[in-house]
């Protein structure tokens, strides 16, 4: 302010265009002399004013001066500085006030309010120039009107207040570096978030690098760095340390204006504390790729950490890295037995167990329901130890959780990749792919994923595609295996299935039947076979023959049928044939027994009371106790043909066999034995006590049209 005043107000040194003309100026000696000045000036738009220090009067104004405030020249005069003040608080010794400090030749200025005639007042900006004249002190002075002047700084006050306020809002700050000096600017925003004030603390660049988090310190500086050497805005978020060890997130902008010869100026920038909204990002974030019950990772988190590890080479360990595919046994049985609630709890105690097991290095995610994924550097090797020892641990720790009702086991399918940059989603795809092999291969299941499988797992498919049409076509047919008593009569017959592919290669059922178990076609399928054995059985009754019992085999999954459909869907179909219940035995198998025991139990109890006789197939596979056996309606007890078959050699199986004999026997149910080929298997079965035999000594399984001759022979 005192600047320009003076290049305006120095009246001694007054330039030539604003004094109007006079290109010298005289030397002023005496006050006539500064009044004959002021006359000649041509000033018209500013107001002077000479007052006399001394006495406080006004001794001289030109006309703009009380012409502006609607005075006569007397009344201004008259008035004095002192007397325009419109302020009451503008009084004498406030004037003196602001002209305090200032000696002879200097000048200064202040704001005040000059009154108008009409009552009314106007802002006013006060410049003044002390002199010494004749030995007088004098004080001229020049009114401008200030009123734009004082809106113009209301306004800009309350566009600054704005500025801080919108700064506090948003949590952001301002800088300014100056390139030539390292001066940095920060405004009261940025001091707020760094934690100083202006008063304690003056920035420099070094200064704010040190509040950088250490970790994020060459990000930043690379990011400023980069933008000025190539002129483009920049923008990078980092961590502030706090000097109580807190953590802030901030955003920070910046750009850099150059001059003619792109030299860098100023640095001008932005920094906004993020911590809330990096918070919240991370919490969604979280939640997004959390499983809500178990707390681990879940699906979407696996994935991507799994892309993320194929993706960097530097990641993957040497020995390359192993995708390990968990899934709980039976889950859906446990649920449904035990609650959703003895569910949840057998999860979160396998993800404890796992979470233990574990080696650091290892990632475990919840993939879905009772779905688990690990991911783990090292061999192929190493993963096939590191499943064999989750599944003992898990059975292990099991059987101290009191509260398990179940034994819980796992199946497990391990891919493993060894070069970097692989498909991440066909490495869990593999891993799922082995999965489903070890599941195949019951409970506790385990494999490893290669390329036989997945072939094997084509031409599966490809076996399923062709049984489905096989169903259409009607491709397959029965035959009839007799089953005879100890003298060697027959006394039954059991009913099995053959199937000719396409190209009328025989298919074993041994392989086909668990594939329509798999797809469900099974139902289908085992409707076909009682529905085919029963309008056989009609017609060879029908042509005189006496047709013992025969024996079908049921598939576990018909066991799992909703209550009464298994029972109401036999019936139906013999009854069309006018054949009772009594004319059939029902095989089912010892491990589908004990897999679905409750299942069965119902199942069983429901074909007994329909008149259906039961029998145990592959007996000695599945270890079921007497407990269970006593507990169902068994008629039949089929002891295994791998037993039968080991028995020359082996003394232990010969007393298996033995056992199975006499347990049938003490249970009051048949023993039948099945694979017998030699005549000595049978002498020795038949010490043993058996009652029944089944197998190639006496007949391999029959053609319908053979065994109808066989049943002619027999009569
Ligand atoms: P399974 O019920 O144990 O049937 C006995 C199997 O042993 C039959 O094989 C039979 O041909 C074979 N066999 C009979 N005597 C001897 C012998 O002395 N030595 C040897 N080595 N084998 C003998 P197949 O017909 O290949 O059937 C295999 C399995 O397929 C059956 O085992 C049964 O589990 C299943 N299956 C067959 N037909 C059906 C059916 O209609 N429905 C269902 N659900 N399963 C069936
Ligand atoms: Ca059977
Ligand atoms: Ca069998």
């Amino acid at each position: 302010m005192v600047k320009p005043f003076l290049a305006s107000m120095d009246v001694f040194r007054l330039p030539a265009d604003q004094v109007g003309g006079h290109a010298a100026l005289p030397e002023l000696s005496s006050l006539e002399q500064l009044r004959v000045l002021l006359a000649g000036l041509d000033l018209s738009q500013e107001a002077f004013a000479l007052t006399d220090l001394a006495t406080g009067r006004c001794l001289d104004c030109n006309p703009v001066a009380h012409q502006r405030l609607g005075f006569s020249r007397e009344t201004y005069l008259e008035l004095g500085l002192a007397g325009l003040q419109a302020d009451p608080e503008h009084d004498a010794a406030w004037l003196k006030r602001q002209l305090q400090g200032c000696s002879a030749g200097q000048a200064g200025s202040f704001l005040t309010r000059h009154r108008c005639s009409d009552g009314t007042a106007i802002d006013v900006l006060v410049r003044f120039q002390l002199m010494q004249i004749s030995g007088r002190e004098l004080l001229l002075t020049m009114h401008r009107d200030s009123t734009a002047l004082v809106e113009a700084t209301a306004r800009s006050e309350r566009l600054n207040q704005l500025l801080l306020d919108a700064e506090a809002l948003s949590q952001i700050g301002s800088w300014e570096l100056v390139h030539a000096t390292g001066e940095l600017l920060w405004s009261q925003g940025a001091h707020r978030i760094f934690e100083t004030t202006a008063a304690a603390f003056s920035p420099t660049y070094e200064a704010f690098l040190a509040v950088v988090h250490p970790e994020d310190r060459q990000l930043v500086r690379e990011a400023f760095e980069e933008s000025v050497l190539r002129g483009e805005p920049y923008q990078v978020n980092h961590r502030l340390l706090c000097s109580d060890g807190r953590i802030k997130v901030v955003q920070e902008r910046g750009s850099t204006r150059y001059d003619e010869h792109g030299k860098p100026l100023r640095s001008i920038g932005t920094v906004q504390d993020i911590t809330r909204l990096a918070e919240a990002e991370a919490e969604l974030e979280r939640a997004a790729y959390t499983d809500p019950l178990t707390k681990l990772p879940n699906r979407q988190a696996a994935v991507r950490h799994l892309a993320e590890l194929c993706a960097e080479t530097a990641q993957l360990a040497p020995a390359g890295l192993a995708v390990l595919n968990l899934d709980v046994d039976q889950f859906q049985a446990i649920n449904d037995s035990f609650g959703t609630v003895a569910g949840d709890r057998l999860l979160l105690s396998i993800a404890t167990t796992l979470r233990r097991d574990l080696p650091a290095s290892a990632f475990l995610a919840r993939l879905e329901s009772d779905e688990f994924l690990v991911l783990v550097p090292g061999s192929a090797v190493a993963a096939e130890q590191l499943a064999r020892r989750i599944q003992h641990d898990l059975i292990h720790s099991s059987q101290r959780d009191p509260t398990m009702p179940l034994l819980p086991s796992v199946s497990i399918g391990v891919s493993h990749c060894t070069n970097a940059g692989g498909d991440s989603l066909a490495l869990l795809q593999a891993a799922n792919t082995a999965l489903m092999e070890a599941k195949r291969k019951g409970k506790g299941g385990f494999c490893l994923y290669s390329d036989a499988i997945s072939e094997r797992i084509r031409q599966r498919v490809s076996l399923e595609a062709e049984l489905q049409e096989a169903i259409a076509l009607e491709a397959f047919h029965l035959v009839f295996q007799p089953q005879v008593n100890r003298r060697g009569a027959m006394v039954g017959a059991e009913v099995l299935l053959r199937w000719h592919d396409q190209r009328g290669v025989p298919v074993s059922p041994a392989e086909f039947i668990p594939l329509a178990e798999q797809s469900g076609l099974i139902h289908t399928i085992s409707a076909w076979v009682v529905e085919q054995t029963s309008r056989q059985v009609r017609a060879w009754l029908d042509r005189g023959l006496a047709v013992p019992p025969l024996a079908i085999n049921l598939s576990a999954v018909q066991f799992g049928l909703p209550e009464g459909q298994l029972v109401g869907s036999l019936l139906e179909i013999i009854g069309r044939y006018g054949l009772e219940p009594r004319a059939f035995e029902l095989e089912v198998t010892e491990t589908a027994l004990l897999d679905h025991l409750e299942l069965c139990r119902e199942a069983s109890l429901a074909l007994s009371a329909a008149g259906f006789s039961l029998a145990i197939d592959d007996f000695g596979t599945g270890y079921a106790s007497m407990v269970n056996l006593r507990s169902l309606p068994v008629h039949t007890i089929k002891i295994d043909s791998s037993f039968v078959q080991r028995m020359n050699g082996d003394s232990v199986d010969r007393a298996i066999v033995n056992g199975m004999v006499r347990l049938a026997h003490d249970l009051n149910m048949v023993a039948l034995a099945e694979g017998v080929e030699t005549d000595q298997q049978w002498q020795q079965l038949l010490d043993f006590g058996c009652d029944c035999f089944q197998g190639y000594l006496f007949d391999r399984p029959l053609s319908a049209e053979a065994f109808a001759a066989r049943l002619a022979a027999a009569m």
